[in-house]
């Protein structure tokens, strides 16, 4: 199937690592132009590299904090600056702390919803004029199957993320007519460095092996194991895609069956 994604820009956020690395590959495969961007700036130089090595594609890569809108706004400069415009957008970023509600305060409220809705909000202001402007876009958020079922002992999550999905609801009937896509993609457990560090601190916290977690998890699920970072971008891709241009405003899990809802 030909996705027609060659030579559209795509900004991946928050792409050195995990789900956020999966998907910044998969475009690169597809022939996209890519912008990459995490914190840590030797760990995305080097994933960088390595995709490009990969791929023969040649990603931009800029270091930025996407809880700070001075660190949006660079990415976006970047991006502008490298290939005058944005198609496709992934907003993604690290996943709050998890812990009961006694244990967050005032700060770690705000710092969550900095991270996990403002960054989307201000990354969706940055590029959402010009893909109107060209009658294409596509907006894709990397959300979490908490928002079809809370997951317990992540309250920051939960809350946080229901927010994004209101948001992106509403956005795709708003740009809908000017070609522009708005979708959420629900990732369940799938292996990376934030469900390594969860299965830690429950670990800890019951003084279980950290594998007996993941044991756990993939007893829940369905497919009878965690998923695997490329089959959640194999989605992402999808939805990018021109043979996505009729799929608006949905959130879909890539969860091995784990969300047990009819629809
Ligand atoms: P990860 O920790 O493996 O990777 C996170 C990436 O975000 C890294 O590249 C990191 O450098 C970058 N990052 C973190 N904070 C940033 C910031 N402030 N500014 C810029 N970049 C930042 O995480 P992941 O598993 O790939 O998860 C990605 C998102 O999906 C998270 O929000 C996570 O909570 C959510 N999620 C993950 C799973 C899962 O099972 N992996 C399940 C549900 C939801």
């Amino acid at each position: 199937m030909d996705l027609g994604l060659t030579d559209k820009v795509a900004l991946v956020a928050a792409s050195s690592r995990g789900l956020g690395r999966a998907v910044a590959e998969e475009f690169a495969r597809e022939g996209a132009r890519l912008v990459m961007c995490a914190r840590g700036e030797d760990d995305l130089n080097r994933t960088r590299n390595r995709i490009a090595r990969d791929t023969g594609s040649q990603p931009v890569a800029v270091a930025a904090d996407l809880t700070d809108p001075e660190g949006v706004r660079h990415v976006a400069d970047t991006a502008a600056e490298a290939f005058g415009q944005v198609d496709i957008l992934v907003t993604n970023t690290g996943g709050p702390p998890s812990g009961p509600f006694e244990a967050h305060s005032p700060e770690a409220w705000r710092t969550a919803v900095a991270q996990n809705l403002e960054s989307v909000l201000n990354l969706t202001r940055a590029v959402l004029p010009g893909m109107r402007e060209r009658d294409w876009g596509r907006i894709i958020n990397v959300t979490s199957i908490a928002v079809k079922q809370p997951v317990d002992g992540l309250i920051l999550s939960n809350s946080v993320r229901a927010a994004v999905t209101g948001f992106a609801r509403t956005l795709a009937n708003e740009v809908a007519r000017d070609g522009v896509t708005v979708n959420n993609v629900m990732p369940g457990y799938t292996r990376t460095a934030r469900l390594d560090w969860l299965a830690g601190q429950i670990a800890a916290r019951e003084g279980i092996d950290r594998e007996a977690a993941f044991d756990r998890w993939a007893s829940e699920i369905p497919a009878g194991r965690v998923g695997d970072p490329a089959e959640f971008a194999a989605l992402v891709t999808f939805l990018a895609s021109e043979r996505a241009s009729y799929i608006t405003g949905t959130s879909i899990p890539v969860d091995g069956g784990w969300i047990r809802a009819l629809v």
